[in-house]
């Protein structure tokens, strides 16, 4: 099966070629660390780490490069703001949205420059677009002309007369277009700054992504992904600088953004007051509910973070937990002694597995089309959960590896969408999950108190007590706690509360 994917470039969806067979060299523009990211920010960061993901699963080699913007006019005020320095500042929220890209489980780039660490490569192409004619210094700092190169406006589709008509009334008269774009900024007394042939100074946002991939992936690297608000200029300018200066083309072969994110059907802006931290929805939902909310829309569509999508993705995460907790629990029963082999029905249902492992990735190779793929999901916690219900009256000696190939199966359609991730505590992996995770910092988890409780039965066993030790299996069972004794001694599993 065969991947396509929409290029904003073409504005249609392509058979996706990769510069070298088997590879893919992507970059995601990374963010300006000033302040905690928000959910806009961080769908961008949700959606491309399961593009990054899926692309492995295909059996891609994947190089994924994302920046941290380090040194910006947002950086300098908030600094100035709190009184510390700049380096204080971004140091810091880079710390936190390393913490936060955790808690969501996103997988790490593979590389992550920072600005800061990437000044002389800058230099080097802001005076490779001087020499060419294609930027000019004014006061210490350095334009691009927008007029000297021939396809400025092609990822955008806009033209640049328009431009020019539609310019606001302040314009800076030192610049030849309206549209002429910072590559160096002269920087003012107390700001950070490099030397340069154009006096001190720092770079401009967009020369920083262009020397950055540039430098790591190279000229011509398959993806480059972003928000749909950096089209226009970020992505149309660092497609101007990057071609004038290596006078080649393409930059990059697919470009990839994604939709906005909208709070009970408004815009989310900071004008309108409802800036959500990604770091604040994880304090109420779990990470995963959160992940299945940004995946139930097709990227390139805006999405609601409102709190009724919220609980309704909660509830959705759920149905999923409660399968695994289900399929768990079966496969924990002892096996049936006389029963029938395998009934036509498991036959079918084996077949099917397959089946629904096809038809998801049909739907991711349609441009990552993650709507489609949770669906297909969906129905197969149905089936699941009907075969189940069906095994409550017999169980046929295929009955466990049955339950097995549909719980592998449903685990690793999951996994691909970066849900109950290796590590993460899952269903039925003898941890239990704190219910809205929101007791008090220094509560003991249930694991400990269930631990606790069992050592107390041991202690009681070991006394004769036998009353006792099963008065503590008969309640934990009660609250949905199974308690196995093994050889090796208990073992005990969350399997919800008994019918
Ligand atoms: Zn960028």
């Amino acid at each position: 099966m065969s991947l396509t994917v929409y290029n904003t470039m073409s504005r249609r969806k392509e058979a996706f070629v990769p510069r070298e067979e088997g590879k893919v060299f992507m970059y995601v523009c990374g963010p300006t660390v000033y302040n905690y990211i928000h959910v806009g920010n961080g769908r961008a960061y949700l959606v491309f780490d399961v593009i990054r993901r899926y692309l492995s699963f295909k059996g891609y080699e994947v190089l994924y490069v994302q920046n941290f913007t380090d040194v910006d006019d947002k950086i300098i005020n908030r600094a100035r703001e709190e009184g510390k320095t700049p380096e204080e500042i971004a140091r810091y929220y880079e710390e936190a949205f390393l913490e936060d890209m955790r808690a969501l489980d996103v997988i790490p780039p593979d590389i992550t420059p920072r600005a800061t660490e990437t000044i002389p490569r800058m230099l080097d192409m802001i005076q490779a677009l001087v020499d060419k004619g294609y930027a000019y210094a004014v006061d210490g700092d350095v334009y691009f002309r927008v007029e000297s190169f021939d396809g400025y406006g092609k990822l955008s589709g806009r033209a640049l007369e328009e431009m020019r008509a539609g310019e606001r009334v302040e314009v800076d008269e030192r610049k030849k277009h309206p549209m002429d774009f910072a590559l160096w900024k002269a920087s003012k007394p107390g700001e950070p700054s490099w030397e340069s042939p154009w006096g001190k100074g720092r770079p401009g946002w967009h020369i920083e992504c262009s020397a950055m991939s540039l430098h790591f992936l190279g000229m011509g690297f398959d993806i480059h992904g972003g928000g749909q608000d950096l089209v226009f200029p970020h992505h149309e300018n660092e497609i101007a600088q990057s071609e004038a200066y290596a006078g080649t083309q393409p930059f990059v072969r697919y470009w990839l953004h994604n939709g906005f994110v909208n709070i009970q059907e408004e815009k989310m802006s900071k004008s309108l007051g409802n800036i959500i931290l990604v770091r604040d929805i994880l304090k109420k939902y779990p990470a995963d509910a959160v992940r299945l909310l940004a995946l139930q829309t097709h990227y390139r569509s805006p999405i609601d973070f409102g709190p009724d999508a919220l609980d309704e993705a909660r509830r959705a995460h759920e149905r999923l937990e409660n399968c695994l907790f289900a399929l768990d629990a079966f496969l924990a029963k002892p096996p049936a002694r006389t029963a029938p082999q395998r009934t036509q029905r498991e036959v079918e249902l084996s077949d099917s597995f397959f089946d629904f492992e096809r038809r998801f990735e049909e739907a991711m190779d349609d441009d990552f089309n993650t709507a489609r793929a949770i669906g297909i999901v969906f129905e197969l916690v149905k089936e699941l959960n009907t075969y189940l219900g069906e095994q409550e009256a017999y169980q046929t000696l295929a009955a466990p590896m049955v339950t097995s190939h549909g719980r592998d199966t449903l685990l690793k359609l999951c996994n691909v969408l970066g849900l109950f991730s290796p590590g993460r505590e899952t269903a039925g992996d003898g941890e239990v999950k704190a219910e809205g995770a929101e007791s008090g910092g220094d509560m003991p988890g249930p694991e400990e108190l269930i631990e606790l409780l069992l050592e107390v039965r041991t202690l009681a066993r070991n006394n004769k007590q036998f009353e006792t030790a099963d008065l503590i299996r008969a309640r934990l069972r009660e609250l949905g706690i199974r308690v196995d004794d093994l050889r090796e001694g208990q073992r005990w599993k969350y399997v919800g509360p008994p019918e």
